[in-house]
């Protein structure tokens, strides 16, 4: 089913109000596995709103707008729609009298523009507004469907929900009901190159939806599944899961609501060790992102910046002629800086991170965008060298997020 959406209200096209709603209504059509055609906004305008539903409606079967339901002269959806498809408009005497009661009960002052909201195109099926006075509606248009909801994301979203999608699935009735949705995590590749790893992949057959979704520094994967039942949903999901595992396994790194601090916050704890953090252009944000998760005084002993060299040397017991020799960002200088903190703070582990997060600070043979990361065991030391080219900011999350990521392989094992 395909599915047009179109938001109204001149606050839209003055850039006062950022559209959230049609986010919000996308997100809850793609969870039924509909494909949302086309977005669009407009003012409110009569003409403007007829044209654009008009064009939203030769390409989908189904069309939400949302906004200008209200009683105000600038609220003028209603009419725009009864206008688009050549209806009279009616007043309808229980939502007329539902309104009216709103105003007693709170002791407002009775309007006759809020008679407004009680007004519906012929044929319209009205839709309850439980957090406000304007209700919403739906018409049926030679077998598409239209919809009308308020503008107030509270309200929109709730009549979404209770209202809309029901009435959608009632309407156009499909042989796969049952949905089920997977986020598969991943880091270290480029969108295009996890999109380039799974196209042989076919989604299609296996009744799977596939999104990709750059949270940075993290590239995820959305999968919705389609099924006749929950079970057939299920394993849909799972073969598609399997393969895309398969094909990333070295970069995925959690499933779901799973967060990579989370993952590591597991297997610590399933291990039963304790770790030590020493950063320097990362300034306390891998320590921050492991504080994240409740329950990390089990493992966490400490972090410290040790942004000087002489925080290093002091406080890692860095020798100052490494420093010197190799610079303070070097392969040298982490490894010292990880095992020297883990002696120091008698953890299992000792994690480090030295960099230039820029934008000043690089040179030719270190750029900006250079980090090393280090963590170390009683047994070993894993390090690992890269060159990034974001802004501070973007450097600091990517760096951290490297860093865990290092991590999470070294606790599983990838280095032994
Ligand atoms: P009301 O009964 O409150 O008048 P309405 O249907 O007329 O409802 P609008 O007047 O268009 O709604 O908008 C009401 C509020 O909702 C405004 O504050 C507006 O900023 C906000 N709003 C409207 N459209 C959107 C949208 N697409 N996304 C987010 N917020 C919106
Ligand atoms: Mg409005």
């Amino acid at each position: 089913m395909k599915i047009g959406i179109l938001t109204i209200g001149n606050e839209l096209m003055n850039g006062r109000t950022a559209d959230t709603n049609s986010s919000f209504i996308a997100r809850e059509a793609n969870q039924q596995g509909w494909v949302v055609e086309a977005i669009m906004s407009v003012c409110d305008g009569l003409t403007a709103i007829k044209n654009r539903l008009d064009y939203l409606l030769s390409m989908s079967d189904a069309v939400i707008c949302s906004g200008g339901l209200g009683p105000t002269a600038d609220d003028i959806t209603t009419e725009a729609i009864a206008k688009a498809f050549s209806l009279p408009l009616y007043t309808d005497e229980n939502v007329l009298n539902y309104i009216r009661d709103i105003f007693t009960q709170f002791n407002l002052r009775w309007v006759e523009n809020n008679a407004k909201q009680a007004m519906f195109p012929k044929g319209a099926q009205v839709l309850p507004n439980v957090r406000g006075t304007a209700p919403g509606f739906s018409l049926s248009i030679n077998g598409k469907m239209v919809f009308a909801i308020p503008g107030v994301p509270a309200e929109a979203k709730l009549m979404v929900t209770d209202s809309v999608i029901p009435a959608l699935r009632k309407h156009f009735p499909q042989d796969e009901l049952y949905i089920v949705k997977q986020t598969i995590k991943t880091f270290g590749l480029s969108e295009a190159a996890v999109d380039d790893k799974v196209k042989d992949i076919n989604f299609n057959s296996l009744g799977v939806n596939i999104g990709f979704y750059p949270v940075f520094p993290e590239n995820h994967i959305v999968l919705i599944a389609r099924g006749k039942n929950q079970n057939e949903a299920q394993k849909n999901l799972q073969k598609a899961q399997d393969e895309i595992s398969a094909r990333l396994q070295d970069y995925i790194f959690a499933y779901g609501e799973e967060t990579l601090e989370g993952v590591i916050a597991g297997l610590l704890t399933e291990k039963k060790l304790t770790i030590a953090v020493a950063e320097s252009c990362t300034g306390g944000m891998i320590t921050n992102r492991l504080t994240d998760v409740s329950g990390s005084s089990d493992y966490l002993e400490r972090g410290l910046v040790t942004y000087s060299n002489i925080a290093k040397i002091s406080m890692l017991g860095v020798p100052a002629e490494i420093i010197e020799k190799h610079g303070a960002v070097s392969e040298e200088t982490v490894r010292l800086m990880a095992e020297g903190l883990r002696k120091l703070a008698g953890t299992d582990l000792g994690l480090a991170s030295t960099g230039i997060a820029g934008p000043t600070g690089g040179s030719p043979e270190k750029p900006v965008g250079t980090v090393y990361l280090a963590v170390a065991d009683s047994r070993q030391t894993a390090c690992r060298h890269y060159a990034y080219r974001w802004d501070r900011q973007r450097n600091k999350e990517v760096f951290s997020e490297a860093a865990l990521f290092l991590l999470k392989n070294f606790l599983e094992g990838k280095f032994s």
